[in-house]
């Protein structure tokens, strides 16, 4: 277990900012990058001096938001397929088809305190959309789907009781939550301002287009 902590935080250490990857534990003072801000590894103390390339600021940039969502380079690179194919900003529709998995969701609703949490909970077929049990946690959602909690009386106790300790982080406006319930609808499909993370998306775009 305390290995899996340690490798989940060298991600935030590499990249050099909090990604936010363990939930609760990311807003304390137990943060691994509040007490050792260098990259992890050998070298990790020399690594972000000196200037950078644009291939490594692009670089980073792409890692960052693969981390952030929790996926790999191949699935990361058909989501940018999927983004050029589709009308509109290369950049800021990857975004969106990121912002719209299902994992991440069932995070921004606050039903789970990390992406890697919800993606479990999608995986143990605890989430219904629009009825039915969905498994998939790359599952795209649109406007108009609803989303529910399905599951036991006591593990649904378990996602409440979470919910009521990640209150204060918010929820954004293109979904519409109801805590009691456990369950929520997409009202629209979410815009570059809604997404709230700061990835600079232009830099992938740039990158993938060498
Ligand atoms: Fe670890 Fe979270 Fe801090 Fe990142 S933000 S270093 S995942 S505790």
């Amino acid at each position: 277990m305390a290995r899996r902590l340690g490798a989940t935080c060298r991600l935030c250490r590499r990249e050099g900012e909090k990604l936010f990857l363990k939930g609760l534990r990311c807003s304390t003072d137990s943060c691994t990058l509040a007490r050792r801000e260098y990259a992890p590894g050998q070298h990790g103390q020399k690594r972000r001096r000196g200037k950078k390339s644009n291939y490594a600021v692009q670089l980073r940039e792409k890692q960052k938001a693969k981390r952030i969502y929790g996926i790999l380079e191949r699935q990361f690179k058909n989501y940018f397929a999927k983004a050029e194919r589709a009308k509109g900003v290369t950049g800021e529709v990857l975004l969106q088809l990121l912002e719209r998995r299902l994992d991440n969701v069932v995070y921004k609703a606050c039903f789970a305190e990390s992406r890697a949490k919800s993606r479990q909970l999608v995986r143990h077929r605890f989430v219904k959309v629009n009825g039915r049990k969905v498994d998939i946690p790359s599952f795209l959602v649109s406007a108009g789907d609803s989303i529910a909690m399905a599951g036991k009386d006591e593990q649904l106790k378990a996602i409440r009781e979470t919910t009521k300790l990640l209150e204060d982080r918010g929820i954004p406006d293109w979904i519409e939550v109801s805590a009691d319930d456990l369950t929520l609808k997409v009202k629209d499909l979410p815009t570059k301002k809604d997404i709230g993370i700061a990835i600079e998306e232009s830099l992938i775009v740039e990158l993938y287009s060498k």
